[in-house]
């Protein structure tokens, strides 16, 4: 039992005094408590239970069960967060007797640290702080799943030992021969121990107060984490000059934030693993972000491999969403004790309770799933560097294409920028990307008098020439689905058809490669029904119109002559559990899968050496969304697919299809110029006042009733008004992208003002009169990454 064991031994507590009995009032130290479900900006008080209250203090961060309400003596329990301790002051002239006992307060903590970040989170992203605090507990901590509890014992340094038994006596002499350290002992052990022949004289030494009984708690799972590949431990490679620089250049000492720009490829997750191995060389912890795709058992064996053998098994917890809730609990409990000083997890890592963070790396940096779709709304980019400001320990965001935020802050001098512009050693170098004009590719189709689907004549020969070559090929299409739209033929009549509840087309997916069976789905409310053969509005039979991944499957197969079990299909539909992407995983590293076909989720993360194609079916996605970040988004989409080609000793290609070849952001992408992007994609938003040259929120009002929905949106609109006076430019009220989904219409406003500061005062000051914040029938979304 090591020193962070112990120091959760507790004592039992003294059944006899009884929660309820009767007693005098409490005369302090009371608690302050964030409810789950407490009203902005309001805490309640209560009194600690009755066995902790001379420990108080260290219940400030804990969690929690709180009587709320009336119903009987006790009222409701309910979940909350211990944020403060003190005296009468916290009573705001309440009567001290009628001041509620916690029912219960559980093991598990939020270190200062985490609370404070909680605190941020909840003033900057609009969100209630007892929502904020409970969502950075994982379900799994709060519900202690595997929290199992066993008593054992040790001497309690008080007593009398005058008049014992023999027995009794030997058994004392042999306790006190057992060194401090190995306390305490469970009775059994101490039995074998001690050489005793039953545990009776152990007993009346508890009795006579020589030894006391402890409770000693332990998570258990009941099974381990099958992602976590046994991988041998290679040496540390040695660094390339531009990983030196920055493994040796970033200073651990203090409050520091560093931009990492490299180009894909260039060996930035070595630079992170060296990094920490001089973090926890000088005894401290890290932690490392990562988007929760791009958390493959190829990356997490990496830091596992490097980590384990020193920090032992327990050092690295890899958090990821296929964990069961026993792993889940046991994995946080590790951090929690000391045992892990290694989290890689996705955006919600960051809340792991880790204590004395010495780094806090951010690697793809730019992705848009940093940021949580639901209260609290958070960047976790920015809550990263918030946690670091607050631990005191450098951040490292790492990026092929960094985001224009943090572009903008290098460039500002707010971080410190580091390069690494050419690929690790042993690779082929950047791959060389081709764009093709689809109309060009459909013309010269037409000639040849055949139909062009979704591949065109470049791409199909690319492809054609790669498989021969026993390459592998990856084909990113960002439409789910295999056809988007069931129409009628009829252009005078124009029937589309829409889900009942939402203000979109139902999407038809079809079951299995080259069948026309299927049924159509809603990809907001995930409504499903059998697909109309027939027209409602005027009878003749329907077409499907706009091609998905299921469609691009169906025309590799008829096209390309290749197998089902040759290709292998990765957007939300197939990959359900963790476990699906693994296997894909697998099947790409050993060579059965030729053709990897999928949405966005390919583009992030993937490193196979035999990738030598990567083909964009149509670049143009990104670009019909009506969104000030299309641009960066495309930009960012064709850079990372692309980046996954070439990366062996074979040159890679990239063939990209679009309908806009001249546009900026496919043009840099295809020569890898990121600079170049930014520059001119930060001269058309600092011309627009849009961010990062101001701070943005996007609020909507929801509700069933279109009229209701606007009218509470205008409402909002005068509040911002009055509170921002001149300091903001407020765009709306408008009905949202998507106007109306699981049956409510969706009214939105966005707000730009100058600087952070200014928005986060703003909206703070409409919360304290008006209590606007983010609830059932408005959301609040600040520093959006789409007007959604
Ligand atoms: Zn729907
Ligand atoms: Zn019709």
């Amino acid at each position: 039992m090591d020193a962070d064991e112990r120091r959760r031994v507790r004592t039992l507590p003294d059944v006899s005094k009884g929660l309820f009995s009767e007693e005098a009032p409490p005369a302090g130290p009371f608690l302050a408590v964030a409810l789950e479900r407490s009203i902005d900006g309001k805490t309640l008080t209560y009194a600690p239970p009755a066995e902790s209250a001379e420990v108080a203090n260290a219940l400030v961060g804990r969690a929690c069960m709180a009587p709320l309400g009336r119903g009987g003596k006790g009222g409701a329990p309910t979940r909350g967060v211990i944020i403060g301790v003190g005296g009468a002051e916290l009573l705001e002239g309440f009567d001290p007797h009628k001041v509620r006992r916690l029912l219960a307060v559980s093991d598990a903590k939020l270190p200062d640290g985490v609370l404070e970040l909680g605190r941020w989170i909840s003033e900057y992203y609009a969100c209630p702080l007892g929502m904020t605090l409970a969502a950075m507990l994982p379900a799994a901590v709060k519900k202690a799943v595997g929290r199992k509890t066993r008593t054992a014992l040790k001497p309690s340094g008080a007593g009398t030992d005058a008049k014992l038994p023999p027995a009794t006596k030997k058994a004392l002499e042999g306790i006190r021969d057992i060194p401090a350290d190995a306390w305490p002992l469970e009775e059994r052990d101490l039995v074998s121990r001690l050489e005793l022949k039953n545990a009776s004289p152990l007993r009346r030494l508890v009795t006579l107060g020589l030894l006391e009984e402890v409770i000693l708690t332990d998570v258990v799972a009941r099974t381990e984490d099958a992602t976590r590949l046994a991988v041998e431990p290679g040496p540390t490679p040695t660094p390339t000059a531009q990983q030196r620089a920055i493994i040796e250049g970033v200073s651990l000492d203090g409050f520091s934030t560093h931009l990492l720009f490299g180009v894909t490829g260039s060996g930035k997750t070595e630079v992170y693993l060296q990094l920490l191995e001089r973090v926890l060389a000088s005894g401290k912890s890290g932690i490392v972000l990562v988007p929760e795709i791009a958390l493959t058992p190829q990356l997490s064996s990496r830091f596992v491999a490097r980590f384990a053998p020193t920090l032992g098994e327990r050092g690295v917890a890899v958090l990821h969403s296929g964990l069961s809730a026993g792993q889940r609990h046991r994995a946080w409990d590790a951090v929690s004790r000391g045992l892990a000083r290694v989290v890689v997890g996705p955006r919600s890592a960051l809340f792991a309770p880790l204590t004395n963070v010495g780094l806090i790396v951010v690697d793809e940096e730019h992705a848009s799933d940093y940021k949580q779709d639901q209260a609290p709304r958070y960047h976790g980019r920015d809550a990263a560097i918030k946690r670091a400001q607050i631990e005191g320990c450098p951040v490292l965001l790492g990026s092929a294409t960094p985001s224009l935020e943090s572009w903008r802050n290098a460039q500002l001098g707010r971080s410190t920028l580091w390069r690494m512009p050419t690929r690790a050693p042993g690779s082929a170098g950047l791959p060389m990307v081709e764009v093709v004009d689809l109309a060009q590719e459909r013309k010269v189709s037409r000639e040849r008098g055949e139909r062009m689907e979704l591949l065109g004549p470049t791409l199909e020969s690319a492809l054609r020439d790669t498989l021969n070559a026993g390459g592998q090929a990856v084909m990113l299409l960002n439409r789910r689905g295999f056809a988007r739209v069931v129409a009628c033929p009829d252009a005078m009549c124009g029937w589309t058809l829409t889900c009942d509840s939402c203000s979109a087309a139902m999407v038809f997916h079809r079951k299995g490669v080259l069948s026309r069976k299927g049924l159509v789905r809603c990809h907001h409310c995930l409504a499903e029904q059998v697909t109309p053969k027939s027209c409602p509005a005027c009878g003749k039979k329907t077409i499907l119109l706009g091609r998905g991944t299921q469609r691009l499957e169906d025309e590799l197969a008829e096209r390309m002559g290749l197998d089902e079990s040759e290709m292998a299909r990765m957007d939300g539909d197939t990959m359900n559990r963790a476990a699906d992407y693994q296997s894909v995983l697998s099947r790409i590293a050993d060579g059965s899968i030729r053709v990897l076909l999928g949405t966005q989720m390919i583009a992030k993360g993937l490193d196979f050496p035999n990738i030598r194609l990567v083909g964009v079916v149509d670049a143009d996605t990104a670009l019909g969304i009506a969104d000030w970040r299309c641009q960066e988004r495309t930009f960012q989409l064709v850079s990372q697919v692309a980046g996954r080609a070439g990366r062996g000793d074979k040159p890679g290609r990239v063939t990209v299809q679009t309908l806009s070849p001249d546009l900026p952001s496919i043009q840099a992408a295809a020569i890898h110029d990121y600079e170049r992007f930014a520059a001119d994609e930060l001269e058309v938003r600092k011309a627009a006042h849009l961010p990062p040259f101001t701070r943005a929120a996007w609020i909507v009002a929801r509700d069933r009733q279109y009229s209701r929905a606007e009218a509470r949106a205008f409402e909002i609109a005068g509040l911002l008004t009055e509170a921002f006076r001149d300091n903001a430019r407020i765009e709306g009220p408008a009905p949202a992208p998507l106007e109306r989904t699981h049956d409510e219409y969706r009214v939105g406003l966005e707000v730009y003002a100058a600087n952070a500061a200014i928005l986060r005062d703003g909206l703070l000051k409409i919360r304290a009169r008006h209590g606007l914040v983010s609830d059932a029938s408005v959301a609040i979304d600040v520093d959006p990454v789409s007007i959604w």
